[in-house]
């Protein structure tokens, strides 16, 4: 095998990525707008919760040592609903009835559930004993005060903000979001906003931008339409220059290949510090990297699959960065293959579109999804994962594969789609020369 060309490894390029992106600015937001967002401070809890011992039951609160020797006939003095509230202690002989959520009184020290009682009248038969603390939750069960309840990184969940709630916080330290602009790049493209247009000759639709988008928002990031750009080096470099003003980052796709009119790696050196690669990857094997005026820009490749290979690899954790999180991963689990995944040796590790499914016993089967040119879109709509092949000749049904989940979509929620023939036919396998 004769390689012409110096391929960079991917864990170079990202940390030649990761090296140059900052954490986002911090604001203060308030829990309603807090969802999903990532904490850049830590939160010390202030009260308990809860704040008072109360019934973990309906029933009745009683004096345990009253109960030795149940069945025993105690009489009701008081009622105590969720958010009642009473001066009365249980004396001996006595129970006070009261519901979950009701503060235990004085003198109580344990519940009884009313499914072990029989009323007749203010005299309570308790058929049970119980022991000191019954059915009570005690003030500081949850949380205590002092209590670290999240730390800068942490994502803000919606059962978080139940927690934050609970304790009376009422806003929080994230870091802001990344405002992050999408730009197609390439003469063909026809856009894909209302009216669309029908396409002339030699014209495509940009369906890079849609995607990417969505990959953003999906990943809890603003995207902002930059549109489209021709493959003209002043356009370009305006483009990109405007694009920085106002975006805290950048992507663009198209361009950045070795074509005659690949002018994104050009530009991006003019604009500022970058880095033009070829990835020991495929797809997305050209992938351009600059930052412009303090602001990352990650220059894609054009072909569909490749620009989201090249997002999911490059930019996203970048981008995660930025955004706070400590994890800047997608979740990998090692699948088996349940049918063989040929490959060819290129000097690559290949990302292959599969489909990811568990069986019974928890175990991860992986399958192609299809096509694996980079230009099949639509095998990548129906993978829900990547199998990370490394280089050789593939892996033998039964093999194991690291296989990287790109969501948590019930594998039945993708495009149940029809299987045409041609679909499954992966002509790089078939033709080692077709790329
Ligand atoms: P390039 O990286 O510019 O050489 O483009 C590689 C391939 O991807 C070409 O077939 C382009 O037409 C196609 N392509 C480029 N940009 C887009 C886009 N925004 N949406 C869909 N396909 C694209
Ligand atoms: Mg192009």
């Amino acid at each position: 095998l004769s390689h012409d060309e110096e391929l960079t490894q991917l864990h170079e390029a990202r940390s030649y990525v990761l090296a140059r992106v900052n954490r986002m600015p911090t604001v203060d937001v308030s829990l309603d707008d807090a969802h999903s967002l990532v904490a850049a401070a830590h939160v010390t809890a202030r009260e308990d919760v809860p704040s008072f011992a109360n019934s973990a039951m309906d029933g009745y609160a009683v004096r345990s040592e009253d109960t030795i020797g149940a069945p025993v006939d105690l009489v009701v003095v008081d009622f105590l609903p969720a958010g009642g509230s009473t001066t009365r202690q249980v004396k001996p002989g006595e129970a006070i009835r009261i519901m979950t959520g009701g503060p235990i009184p004085a003198g109580a020290d344990a519940v009884v559930m009313v499914e072990r009682t029989h009323t007749v009248g203010n005299v309570v038969a308790v058929e049970i004993p119980v022991s000191p603390r019954t059915s009570i939750r005690e003030a500081g069960e949850d949380v205590r005060v002092g209590d670290v309840i999240l730390t800068s990184g942490t994502v803000i969940s919606p059962t978080l903000l139940g927690v934050l709630s609970s304790i009376g916080v009422t806003q929080i330290t994230a870091y802001r979001k990344p405002r992050v602009g999408v730009l197609s790049t390439g003469n063909e493209l026809v856009s894909t906003s209302w009216p669309v247009g029908t396409l002339g000759a030699g014209q495509i639709r940009n369906s890079n931008g849609l995607t990417l988008r969505a990959l953003l928002h999906e990943a809890g990031f603003k995207a902002i339409d930059l549109g489209i750009v021709n493959d003209q080096e002043i356009a370009l470099a305006s483009a990109i220059r405007g694009a920085a003003e106002m975006c805290d980052a950048i992507i663009t796709t198209g361009g950045v290949s070795v074509g005659d009119l690949d002018f994104v790696g050009r530009v991006l050196a003019d604009l500022g510090e970058s880095r033009s690669m070829r990835l020991a990857i495929k797809p997305a094997k050209p992938f351009a990297f600059a930052v412009v005026n303090d602001v990352p820009v990650f220059g894609l490749p054009g072909n569909p699959v490749a620009a989201v290979v090249a997002f999911e690899l490059l930019a996203r954790p970048a981008l995660m960065r930025m955004a706070g999180h400590r994890n800047l991963d997608r979740p990998t689990v090692y699948g088996v293959a349940s049918e063989k995944i040929k490959r060819h040796r290129d000097g690559k590790t290949h990302y292959v579109r599969v489909v990811a499914t568990q069986n019974e016993t928890g175990e991860w089967l992986v399958r192609s999804s299809g096509g694996q040119g980079a230009h099949h879109l639509r095998s990548m709509a129906n993978s829900n994962a990547l199998a990370v092949v490394v280089d050789g000749d593939g892996i033998d049904m039964g093999e194991r594969v690291e296989t990287i989940l790109l969501n948590f979509l019930n594998p039945n929620d993708r495009p149940q789609s029809f299987e045409h023939p041609r679909e499954w036919r992966d002509t790089s396998v078939l033709d080692p020369k077709a790329s």
